[in-house]
This record gives structure tokens, C-alpha cells and sequence, in this order.
């Protein structure tokens, strides 16, 4: 056997899985697709987030709590064992609103989910007079917005390069451009690429973003993902004009401020379109006025992974045991969680975390 573990897909989320594993001391090979695969590793919005997570499932609110808490940990240790730092700022993020309305209906949920947390939802209500004091450049048309104090945000293609580079350090094997066409399981799992060579692994981690959705069925998994576009913006580099990140754009640590995301259900199309960007822009001038006068550099459209409920899937399989199905929507977010708690659950150790409530037997589908 060639390796304890073969991860398929080598995005943010089979990266931070192959890490864990193999701090554990496996012997993990990733298996990466080919240039012309869905990569929402290099796509994203790069927020750490836990406001709106879980609004109906609140082991979701908590999963996303327990991954920011250990999320800059973890950041310190990819840098300090690769020398590239990850940037990451937990300073709070906001919920930013256009009407009183909205911003009061949030409010309700997020008390409902506060209760159901026990308390432990760290967030208060700025009224637009106090934003402006935090947010000197937030435009009159923002009438207040939710400060949560758990969020914050990341490079994530630093990420992604210090991940892999630390799977590497740490003696795991990436293997980039090959495509796993099938695995089958007669004695330990053999994993089949499309240029036709065979590994073979005791066992196997399908993180293969949208690409789970064909190999799935082939493992045994229901596997029901589907994609949805996010349109994003980058601006030149610009003084610092935001202190705080939002969903409608966030400074980066380079200077640009990266505007977005939509959310379209197109299939599997990640081009941009002039209505999609267009409603990008005057959003964000709308929040911050003085954006109107920024140049900007670059635009992109990416998939999103996602399960019907929104929520993560953690399923071994039933036909094949010692198959795992890995896939979430918040990669980013979920990093340190993947990196750091989730092999306890695949090593079924006293550490295993309950993700129970993330089988994909909540799924009526055949
Ligand atoms: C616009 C946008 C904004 C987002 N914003 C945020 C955010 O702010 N915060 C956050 O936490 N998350 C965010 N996300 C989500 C986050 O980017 C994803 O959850 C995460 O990137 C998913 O990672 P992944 O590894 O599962 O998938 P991917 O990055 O898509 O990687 C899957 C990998 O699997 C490989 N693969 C596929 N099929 C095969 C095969 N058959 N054989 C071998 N390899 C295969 C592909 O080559 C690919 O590299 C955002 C996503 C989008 C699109």
C-alpha cells in the first residue's frame, strides 16, 4: 500500500485534511485534477466567518465558532514551518444593512441562535452613526450594521500555497494534473487516474469540490452537490479605507478591495457577466461611497460547492468503510477545523468530534 491515506482533490479542503493527517504521523498522497478543473480554492472571498452560519442548524454556528478560534493557531504554524506568513485579521466583521427592516429581522434570528448557543454569540447592533465612527468612509445609505466580534478574514491564496507546501515539508506526495476516473475496493482502495496510473491506499478522502458529484455515486456516496457562481471584483491598491471585512467587500492585506460575491444558480459556468459585476459595483458605492473614484484591476467568476441545506458533508461511506466524503461550502472558514479536528473523527479517536448532524443521511435522495 502506498499510502495510509489518497486524498482526491487537492483545493483548500483536501489540502487541510492531508495536513491533519499527516501531523498524525499517515502517510497521505494527494491526488490534484487537471488546469482546466472548478477550483473554488483560488476564486474565493477569503472571509473567516461565523455571522449567518447555521441560522437553522446550530452545530454549524458551532463548527464555524471552533474553526476561527483555532484559526490563527493555525495560521501561525503554516507560516512559522514554511516561512510565508498567512495574513489573517479576527478583528470582527460586519453584516452591513440598507434598511431598518432587515437589519431588525437578522437580529431576531441571530438572538434565536444566540439562545441556542447558550450566549456564546459574541455580536452587537451599530447604529449608522456608530459604524461611521468605526467605518469613517461607510456611505449614508447604510443605516446600521451587525459587528460580529468572531469574524474576520485571510489570504486564502496564501493559504493554499502554505498548505501545499507543508503537505510537502511534512513528506506528503502531490500529484498535480491527474484526474481519478474510479476506485474500487478489493483488498484496500485503488484509486484509477485517466492517464491510467493505479495508487493504492488503505484508505480515502473525497474532497474533490464539484467533482464529487460524478466520483461520488462510484464510492458510495449520494454526493449531492451542485454548483453556484460568485462574480468578484479587486480594485487597485488603495489607502486603507476599510477597517472591518463585510459580505459586500473587505480590504485586503495587499491594499485592493475585493468586492462580491453573486450568487448564481447558472451551472457549471464560472464567467463573468456585465449585469453581475455591475450590481457589485453600485453596491459597494452604495456602502462606501468613495469607491466610485477606485480603478479596478481585475474581475472573476468561481463555483461554489454546495449541498442542498448549505451545510457541510462529512459522511463515511457505508458500502466502502475507510471512504470519507469531505465537502463544505466555507473552505476557507472550515480550514483550521479540517486541518485540526476532523482526522480525529476519520481516526474515530476520543477527540473525534460529533459531526453526526452532517450525514449525508439527511438527504432523502436514493
Ligand atoms: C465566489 C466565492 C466566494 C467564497 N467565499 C468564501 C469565503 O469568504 N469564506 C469561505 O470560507 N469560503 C468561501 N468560499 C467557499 C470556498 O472557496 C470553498 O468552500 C472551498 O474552496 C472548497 O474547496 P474544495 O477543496 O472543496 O474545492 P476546490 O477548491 O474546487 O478543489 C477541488 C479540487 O478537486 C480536484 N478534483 C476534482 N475532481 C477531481 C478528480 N476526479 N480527480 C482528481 N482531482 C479532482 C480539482 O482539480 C480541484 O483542485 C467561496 C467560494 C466562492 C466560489
Amino acid at each position: 500500500m502506498e499510502a495510509d491515506y489518497a486524498i482526491i482533490g487537492g483545493g483548500v479542503v483536501g489540502l487541510s485534511v492531508a495536513w491533519g493527517l499527516l501531523k498524525r504521523g499517515k502517510r497521505v498522497i494527494v491526488i490534484d485534477g487537471d488546469d482546466g478543473a472548478f477550483r473554488a480554492s483560488r476564486g474565493n472571498f477569503g472571509l473567516v466567518w461565523v455571522q449567518s452560519k447555521g441560522m437553522n442548524q446550530p452545530r454549524y454556528a458551532r463548527w464555524s465558532q471552533q474553526s476561527a478560534a483555532i484559526w490563527a493557531e493555525f495560521a501561525e504554524e503554516l507560516g512559522d514551518n514554511t516561512g510565508h506568513a498567512v495574513p489573517l485579521e479576527q478583528k470582527g466583521g460586519y453584516d452591513l444593512h440598507f434598511s431598518e427592516e432587515t437589519l431588525q429581522e437578522t437580529v431576531e434570528k441571530y438572538e434565536t441562535l444566540k439562545a441556542q448557543l447558550d450566549g456564546d454569540y459574541p455580536y452587537e447592533v451599530l447604529g449608522h452613526n456608530a459604524l461611521r465612527k468605526e467605518e469613517p468612509h461607510i456611505g449614508p445609505k447604510v443605516v446600521g450594521a451587525i459587528l460580529h466580534h468572531q469574524d474576520g478574514h485571510a489570504n486564502p491564496l496564501r493559504l493554499l500555497t502554505a498548505l501545499a507546501d507543508d503537505v510537502r515539508r511534512m513528506g506528503g506526495t502531490v500529484l498535480n494534473g491527474k484526474t481519478v476516473t474510479d476506485v474500487t475496493k478489493p483488498d484496500g482502495f485503488h484509486i484509477q487516474c485517466s492517464d491510467g496510473t493505479v495508487i493504492g491506499a488503505a484508505k480515502v478522502v473525497l474532497s474533490a469540490g464539484l467533482g464529487a458529484a460524478e466520483l461520488g455515486p462510484k464510492l458510495g456516496f449520494k454526493a449531492p452537490i451542485r454548483p453556484q457562481r460568485g462574480q468578484v471584483l479587486i480594485t487597485e491598491k488603495l489607502p486603507k479605507l476599510i477597517n472591518r471585512p463585510s459580505l459586500i467587500a473587505r480590504q485586503v492585506d495587499e491594499g485592493g478591495i475585493q468586492i462580491g460575491a453573486t450568487n448564481e444558480e447558472v451551472g457549471l459556468n464560472d464567467r463573468v457577466t456585465q449585469p453581475g459585476l455591475s450590481g457589485l459595483a453600485a453596491e459597494a458605492i452604495a456602502a462606501y461611497p468613495a469607491l466610485a473614484r477606485a480603478q479596478l484591476v481585475r474581475s472573476w467568476g468561481a463555483l461554489r460547492v454546495l449541498s442542498p441545506d448549505g451545510l457541510p458533508i462529512y459522511q463515511e461511506s457505508p458500502q466502502m468503510p475507510g471512504a470519507f466524503l469531505v465537502t463544505c461550502h466555507s473552505g476557507i472558514t472550515l480550514a483550521a477545523a479540517h486541518a485540526r479536528l476532523l482526522p480525529d473523527w476519520m481516526e474515530r479517536t476520543d477527540a473525534a468530534p460529533d459531526l453526526e448532524v452532517f450525514s449525508e443521511t439527511r438527504f432523502a435522495i436514493s
